[in-house]
């Protein structure tokens, strides 16, 4: 789509501004009002003005003194990351739970119970759990701005709509009108990918990064593209089914109609069937490996205690991920990959497998410059990404209000 290139008036350019300011805090906090005006490229008479009635306003405070360049000792601004609280829900993660998030994207409290139960998630299961965070004394002594929800599947994000979510066993729920009609708050949804990248942006591994990829991993595998500093979400906003992107043309089937996908290699269902499989050769029984289901965190946990056959397992699909990672770097020549989704950084033979079966097979010259991490946030992504997610809309309305 091509970028609109219209004219403003002074209510739009005010707005543009506030924006910019509050952008410039945030990354850059603690921060002097001479520096905003600098890194934006305001004058010191604006910079002041947005600045005051962003305190005014209580999501803004002033901290401490800056250097001086001779003179009096300039004031730092920083966010008031505790001057807000948001709701944050992840239907995505292993854990599937709503929390409270902070301006920082710290969990403040999270909720007790799992969202929903095998059979799959309702719309009244969201509700409840929102409703257990709302009357936690977190909630009820902090000011709630809103809702975020991370989702996986295919999401309609301008319509708030799950088009398809195996998972989740959904076929076109509008989930966003569907929780709105139940809170006051401002409720937005998110694709898991996306909003996982979006963490990684405003609190993670890829702040100020112009390229970076997000791997998402757990029983299916999917990516979140950073490029050119924007998050690349495709013509339809289904960016980044990497896991079906196949690895081994005389793989096993996948559902998707393919051979030896990303996916049936190198997923958590992967490390799964492969130790069922596993443990059904040591029986000596024979029949369908997936009728014994095995947790995959079982098998990572064992193969960081160093259990021989775990560790097999481990870095057979930590191999496969790898190659997959490495057509990733050979294709995008990203600054930096980060490993997240259900992936803890705790899962070090998992990661390492990863890493070094890339780094063998990318080619060096794209490949030089790229680090691949662990997601610091493990199994919290969903919703650090959801509080991410719900932050940009927000300050988004408090740089337009006065
Ligand atoms: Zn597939």
């Amino acid at each position: 789509m091509r970028q609109e290139q219209s004219g403003r008036n002074s209510v739009q350019v005010g707005i543009h501004n506030r924006q910019l300011v509050l952008d410039v805090i945030r990354t850059n906090q603690p921060i002097t009002r001479r520096e905003i005006a600098r890194l934006t490229g305001l004058t010191s008479a604006a910079v002041t003005n947005i600045v005051s009635n962003f305190i005014e306003q209580g999501f803004v405070r002033e901290v401490g003194y800056g250097r001086s360049g001779g003179g009096r000792k300039p004031k730092l601004v920083e966010l008031d990351k505790g001057s807000r609280i948001m709701v944050a829900v992840d239907l995505a993660g292993a854990d599937q739970i709503a929390a409270l998030l902070d301006m920082d994207g710290n969990v403040l409290c999270r909720g007790e119970r799992r969202i929903g139960s095998a059979k799959g998630v309702t719309v009244a299961d969201i509700v409840d759990a929102i409703n257990e965070i709302l009357d936690t004394p977190e909630a009820r002594s902090g000011q709630v701005v809103g809702i975020g929800v991370t989702t996986p599947g295919l999401v309609d994000a301008a319509t708030g709509t799950v088009l398809k979510s195996v998972a989740l066993n959904w076929f076109n729920v509008p989930i966003k009108a569907a929780i709105q009609k139940h809170f006051e708050y401002p409720v937005f949804i998110g694709k898991d990918t996306h909003v996982a990248l979006l963490a990684e942006e405003w609190y993670g591994a890829a702040k100020n990064m112009q390229n970076a990829i997000y791997l998402w991993v757990g029983p299916g595998i999917a990516i979140g593209m950073l490029l050119d500093g924007r998050v690349y979400t495709g013509s339809t906003g289904m960016a980044g089914e990497f896991g079906h992107v196949s690895i081994d043309y005389d793989g096993p089937a996948c559902k998707c109609g393919s051979w030896g996908c990303m996916e049936q290699m190198a997923s958590l269902r992967a490390i799964s069937s492969m130790a069922a499989k596993s443990d059904r050769d040591a029986e000596g029984h024979s029949g369908d490996p997936e009728e014994r289901y095995v947790d995959p965190f079982n098998v990572l946990d064992a193969a960081e205690a160093g259990d021989a056959n775990a560790r097999r397992i481990v870095h057979r699909a930590g191999e496969y991920l790898g190659v997959g990672i490495a057509n990733l770097i050979n294709v995008f020549n990203p600054e930096l990959i980060i490993l997240g989704g259900q992936i803890r950084p705790s899962d070090t033979e998992f990661i390492e497998a990863a890493r070094s079966s890339a780094m063998s097979r990318v080619l060096i010259e794209v490949g030089s410059a790229v680090t691949i991490t662990a997601s610091k946030f493990g199994r919290d992504a969903g919703l650090v990404g959801a509080s991410a997610l719900l932050w940009k809309e927000i300050l988004r309305d408090l740089a337009e209000s006065e």
